[in-house]
């Protein structure tokens, strides 16, 4: 698999006329080589030139790391250095001469800049050329992040037992964090428990604030599993009854919800399904408090392509994993949001998260 990959970037680099890339630790690395190098100090880092040929340079205290992550399996020729060599004139005698590079978006500025200087030539963003194959997830990747979506629906499921009047934010969204590592999670990677007014701010995580009966609460959860792809829904509940206006604008949204997922297909443009829910927000006067694109890629990082946001007029592919999450946010009052995970099929898209769209009353 990471050998395909591997080619799957030469020919990308041919396509785009760059004779070589450079990727430091992140999730372009690991979705290379399976490798999940710490970003540290010390420099690690992939080369592949367009003929599909790899290097890998790592300090020779990594190497051992390398080697257990069978990177040197994939072709790829192991190269480490000591402490006191310079790694990146030793890189360069071992790969040749670079004259169009790319780097990795993620590569410290410290270390493109490094590397620009060893090469002798200005380093383009690689963006272009990974997040095109990124973002095309294989029956395999669809497959964990289905996985990833059921651990976290029975996090979302099991609500009930922690979020009650008269308990923090803080105190619910512990409870919350260790239920995400029980139900499967390697990492706990966000936990937004928005209560009242704090609903207004999307990314608000939690606060002391005492969550009170009536009051709606917006719980955006997510973590990353053992395969390293990632979980991210959202639901809004409510202790009691909500206010009667929440429930009016509660309804808007939820078909706005559906009707964004109902509509996303292969060959619509990603800046349509923003629209589709964005208009029907604002035909019932909630455009204003849509302050957020509709949705975010998602597989090995929460966030990566495709954005779901005007001005992307890319189409949607078979293979797409995105969010579709519109919410409606008014300042000092409450909020809410309501997220699904969906992946790009033949005829639609097929959710990841199954859990109720209703608000739930707990
Ligand atoms: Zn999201
Ligand atoms: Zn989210």
């Amino acid at each position: 698999m990471f050998k395909q990959r591997i080619q799957r970037v030469a020919e990308s680099l041919q396509f785009s006329g760059n004779d070589f890339i450079f990727v430091t630790p992140s999730a372009d690395l690991k979705y290379l080589t399976g490798y999940e190098a710490l970003p540290l100090e010390r420099i690690t880092c992939l080369a592949i030139n367009a003929q599909g040929q790899a290097w890998m340079i790592v300090p020779a205290l990594e190497r051992p790391a390398a080697v257990a992550a069978h990177v040197e399996n994939y072709d790829i020729e192991l190269i480490d250095w000591q402490e006191t060599e310079n790694p990146y004139s030793k890189f360069m005698e071992a790969i040749g001469s670079v004259e169009k590079p790319l780097v990795n978006n993620l590569m410290w500025v410290e270390k493109a800049w490094n590397l620009q200087e060893a090469i002798g030539h200005p380093v383009q963003l690689a963006n272009s050329v990974l997040s095109q194959i990124r973002e095309i997830k294989s029956a395999a990747e669809v497959q964990s992040l289905h996985e990833a979506g059921r651990a976290i629906d029975s996090v979302h499921e099991q609500m009930h037992l922690w979020l009650r009047p008269g308990r923090t934010e803080r105190e619910v969204g512990r409870d919350i964090a260790d239920a995400i590592l029980r139900a499967g999670h390697d990492t706990v990677d966000f936990v937004i428990v928005a209560s009242g007014p704090n609903g207004a701010s999307p990314h608000h995580e939690v606060s002391d604030r005492v969550i009170g009966m009536n009051e709606p609460v917006v719980v955006d959860i997510g973590g990353t599993m053992p395969s390293g792809y990632c979980s991210d829904s959202t639901r809004t509940y409510v202790c009691g009854t909500a206010p009667k206006q929440y429930v009016e604008y509660y309804a808007v949204l939820q078909e706005a919800q559906k009707a964004a997922v109902e509509y996303a297909r292969p060959g619509v443009s990603c800046e349509s399904v923003d629209m589709v829910a964005r208009n029907i927000l604002k035909d019932h006067g909630l455009g204003d408090y849509f302050i957020h694109r509709t949705g975010h890629g998602i597989g090995l990082e929460t966030h990566e392509e495709p954005y779901i946001v005007t001005g992307n007029k890319s189409p949607l592919r078979e293979g797409h994993a995105f969010s579709i999450e519109p919410g409606f946010y008014i300042p000092n009052k409450f909020g809410a949001r309501i997220e699904d995970i969906v992946t790009c099929c033949a005829t639609g898209v097929d959710k990841a998260n199954n859990t109720t769209h209703d608000l739930v009353s707990l």
